[in-house]
């Protein structure tokens, strides 16, 4: 079996292991992901549960550029079922929000980048829609204003 432990140290995502990679062209990198953690908390009843019974299609998750390469990370989200309350719930990890097609250290890049450049400039190197980069913008301005506590 290769070891990619040097990546998996370069990745620098808590409890992710690489466990194979793909260079796509001379600007993309894709890296296949797992999570290393052996247990998922049930939300329904908050205990630890260690059967993980399936996979979830694999998504295609954007994170931060590498030696001017696009990175990609690939990660197919382990379903659980609860042995106290049967109930099965997908794993969740800190690195990313449920739902998005980011890595929330890509989106607080973007947020970054979005708040001195034009949103079609950041569109065009990194390869997505402008929609994207506007959606990332309002997400983190949300979460950086203080407006969003105390509504104006
Ligand atoms: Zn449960």
């Amino acid at each position: 079996m290769a070891n990619y432990t040097m990546l998996t140290e370069l990745l620098d995502l808590p409890n992710v292991r690489v466990t194979h990679y793909q260079l796509v062209g001379k600007d993309r990198l894709n890296l296949f992901v797992e999570s290393t953690l052996e247990a998922g908390v049930c939300p329904n009843c908050q205990r630890v549960s260690l059967a993980a019974h399936d996979v979830s299609e694999p998504q295609r998750l954007h994170d931060l550029p590498i030696w001017n390469r696009r990175c990609w990370l690939r990660y197919a989200p382990r379903r659980f079922k609860c042995a106290t309350c049967e109930n099965t719930f997908v794993e969740r990890v800190l690195w990313r929000e449920p739902g998005v097609d980011y890595t929330t250290r890509y989106e607080q890049f973007i947020y970054e980048r979005a708040r001195r450049e034009p949103l079609a400039q950041i569109a065009q190197t990194e390869g997505l829609i402008e929609d994207q980069v506007q959606g990332i913008f309002e997400r983190g301005a949300k979460k950086h204003s203080p407006s969003a506590v105390t509504p104006a």
